[in-house]
């Protein structure tokens, strides 16, 4: 039996073992799949051990995605774009890195929700790793507008001009009061302290609004969001689920199915 782990801190509430091992079960495999600690500077020394011990593949979370960008022998060109890894799969001796989060929020949008992107208006707010993993598969997907809204103009800036595309801008801190989008996007990481992003004046009315964050870490921006006339509201349980998919396809050759694991998974999230 191949080992696998999610590296990153704190990990203790990772949803990913039992997510990975239901997709074993329903793919008929036996999969083992550990939560691993992994903090800034020490990732390389955790994969040394865990590829010793036998690990086959890894999901990176906060805050060690870059640092496993740097580390991988080789990226994909969806890993390169983002410049991010949250996928690294054991090759020949060696860590290949891939970035499967922008896959997951596509298929979660337009799969799960049913939400069509192309020629849609995008406000993603937020700059980070996360962020730099979504852009280029919402951009893949069509959109026709994607402004790029951060607490800390200068990192949205520079995810504009590493995007070079000339359907990305810069929208102002806050999220451009005044403009409208189609879609919202909260790709902070404000929500872990269970409050909104600051400053936060974007518009929400008649918009489609999501938040990468799940569960009660969601509740707050979305509520706002409601509150203030969003059409529809969905938080990133998918999404996780959805990227997990994919790191499950690198690494068994199989897809699994997504919706009876969602559903669970749910249940449980919502009676928080
Ligand atoms: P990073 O630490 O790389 O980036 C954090 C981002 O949040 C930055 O843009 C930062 O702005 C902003 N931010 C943090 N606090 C606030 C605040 N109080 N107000 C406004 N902006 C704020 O984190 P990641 O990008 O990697 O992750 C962001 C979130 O996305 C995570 O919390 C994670 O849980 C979630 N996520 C969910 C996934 C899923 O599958 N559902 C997958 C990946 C991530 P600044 O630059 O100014 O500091």
């Amino acid at each position: 039996m191949s080992l696998y782990a999610v590296f990153g801190h704190p990990i203790d509430h990772s949803l990913s073992p039992r997510i990975h091992e239901a997709f074993g079960a329903l793919t008929g495999r036996l999969v083992h799949y550990e939560r691993r600690e992994a903090h800034p500077g020490g990732l390389a020394q955790a994969l040394a051990a865990f590829a010793a011990e036998g690990g086959r593949g890894a999901n990176i979370t906060v805050p060690v995605k870059g640092e496993a960008f740097t580390l991988a022998a080789r990226v994909t060109a969806r890993a390169a774009r983002a410049r991010a890894v949250n996928t690294l799969s054991w090759d020949n001796g060696a860590w290949v890195g891939d970035n499967t989060d922008g896959i997951g929020l596509v298929r979660d949008l337009t799969v799960n929700h049913g939400w069509s992107l192309p020629d849609r208006r995008v406000l993603l707010i937020g700059a980070g790793g996360a962020a730099q993993g979504i852009v280029g598969p919402l951009l893949d997907a069509g959109i026709a507008i994607l402004a790029i809204s951060n607490r800390t103009p200068a990192r949205a800036q520079g995810l504009v001009w590493a995007c070079a595309d000339a359907r990305v801008r810069l929208a102002a801190a806050g999220g451009a009061a005044g403009s409208r989008y189609d879609l919202v996007i909260n790709a902070t990481a404000a929500g872990l302290s269970g409050g909104l992003p600051a400053p936060l004046d974007a518009v929400f009315e008649d918009a489609i609004v999501y938040d990468l964050m799940y569960g009660p870490k969601a509740r707050a921006f979305l509520s706002h969001a409601r509150a203030h006339g969003a059409r529809e509201v969905a938080d990133g349980l998918g999404m996780l689920v959805e990227q997990a998919a994919e790191s499950f396809l690198l690494w068994h050759g199989v897809r699994p199915p997504t919706p009876s694991v969602l559903e669970r998974l749910r249940t449980e999230v919502d009676a928080r």
